[in-house]
């Protein structure tokens, strides 16, 4: 059972029941789940979260669903690897890797898609549709052909191939829009009001949202029950990076950890930086962008919880960073020569985003820092073509041996 009392505006505080809404009707602010937290710390122990399933679903009493009934693929509780090389490489000796490449669909979104699903079908509904920066479209197809649900996604016409393939592979109806992701998003909007659906980031993201606070539960129980005091984390509409926030401050409300000391750290690619920019300018308040970066998963120029990002920043002494285009790459590759991980062009923003903050003081050598990579390298790989230069030989040893010479 799950232990919702309400929707809540952000905004305004003002209540709604929990359903398919996501925007206050009095001041327009983005709703929220709200629990009941007395009922929750009856419920909830270090040993019966130890004794659970191997995944975000051993977190049930802090979700929003019913998990009986989960729409499940098994998503998360996902390797947190201690990073030594890398570590040494940047002078971190506390330095932690959270894998989230290696979901059922190969990225974060799995978190959040199992739970907006798993309302979806709580509420009735036949149809789960989504607006995508990539990685959603082939979690909400996925998690869609396990739950018998018919599946629209809409995605930018110009997605990485290896995307459009992760999502068309599990049959749904796959919508390439003529424009950036904030035209899909718009469209979506204007859809919902129009179509009986449950449009996973759209009128169910209140839900959807939620399944984002496992990456700080997992990463605190992972640590021996406690938060980090570093967690650097890829961002796009700003929802991961908030609920990381908001799972950890959870944990340690229901005395599963100590006091959370954590600042969190903003990274995205300068392409498309709109938060960053927001930080710097001193004033809580995002401009929107036109995103041209090769991070296209983190290419939102409107993101939705911007100002949610900043307060995340402000409350936890946190800071942001913004990677130059061209330092995208040397993230993707330094994690992958260092630690034998393959991320996607986010992952790379991470690396090198934590490599400036640690060149400019905020990080410190012996601080407990974890990195969150969220997607997997293989969606994405025509950002490293040109590392295929294999040594082309004739099967024969002299032909080996001449090919190594001329190496
Ligand atoms: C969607 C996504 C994010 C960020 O998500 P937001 O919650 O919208 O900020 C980060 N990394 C990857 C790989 C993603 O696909
Ligand atoms: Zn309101």
């Amino acid at each position: 059972m799950a232990y919702v009392k309400a929707l809540r505006c952000k905004q305004c505080g003002r209540e709604y029941p929990a359903e398919p809404i996501n925007v206050c009707e009095f001041c327009f602010g983005p709703l929220e789940v709200a629990y009941d937290y007395d009922g929750i710390a009856r419920a909830i122990s270090r040993a019966k979260i130890a004794r659970g399933p191997l995944s975000m679903w051993r977190y049930a009493a802090l979700l929003p669903v019913d998990a009986d009934n989960a729409v499940d693929l098994n998503a998360g509780f996902t390797p947190l690897l201690k990073a030594k090389n890398l570590g040494r490489l940047l002078g971190l000796s506390e330095l932690y890797v959270k894998n989230d490449a290696v979901n059922p669909s190969y990225s974060f979104k799995d978190r959040v898609v199992t739970v907006a699903m798993t309302k979806a079908l709580e509420f009735g509904f036949d149809t789960v549709a989504c607006a995508s920066t990539g990685n959603l479209a082939g979690s909400v197809a996925a998690h869609a052909a396990r739950a018998g649900l018919k599946a629209f996604i809409f995605i930018p016409a110009d997605l990485e191939h290896g995307k459009q393939v992760g999502a068309a592979v599990y049959g749904p109806t796959l919508v390439a829009v003529k424009g950036s992701y904030d035209e899909v998003n718009r469209l979506c909007s204007e859809l919902s009001d129009n179509y009986p659906w449950a449009f996973v980031n759209i009128n169910m993201r209140p839900y959807y949202a939620e399944g984002s606070k496992t990456l700080g539960y997992e990463v605190a129980e992972q640590l021996g029950w406690r938060a980090p005091q570093h967690c650097v984390v890829p961002v796009a509409s700003g929802s991961l990076l908030t609920k990381i926030w908001k799972g950890l401050n959870e944990f340690a409300a229901l005395g599963l950890i100590g006091s959370v000391d954590t600042k969190m750290y903003v990274t995205q690619a300068a392409g498309c930086a709109p938060i960053v920019d927001g930080w710097n300018s001193g004033k809580m308040l995002i401009r929107p962008v036109k995103p041209n970066t090769i991070a296209k998963s983190l290419a939102i120029g409107n993101p939705a919880d911007g100002y949610y990002a900043l307060t995340t920043l402000r409350d936890s002494g946190g800071s942001a960073v913004a990677v130059p285009e061209e330092e995208v790459v040397d993230g993707i590759r330094l994690l992958a020569e260092t630690e034998g991980i393959f991320t996607e062009s986010a992952g790379g923003v991470v690396i090198s985003g934590l490599k400036r903050l640690v060149q400019s003081g905020l990080i410190k050598s012996d601080e407990v820092t974890v990195a969150y990579i969220t997607g997997n390298g293989l969606k994405t790989q025509e950002t490293v073509e040109d590392l295929v230069r294999p040594l082309i030989i004739e099967p024969t040893l002299t032909s080996f041996q001449e090919a190594l010479k001329g190496r």
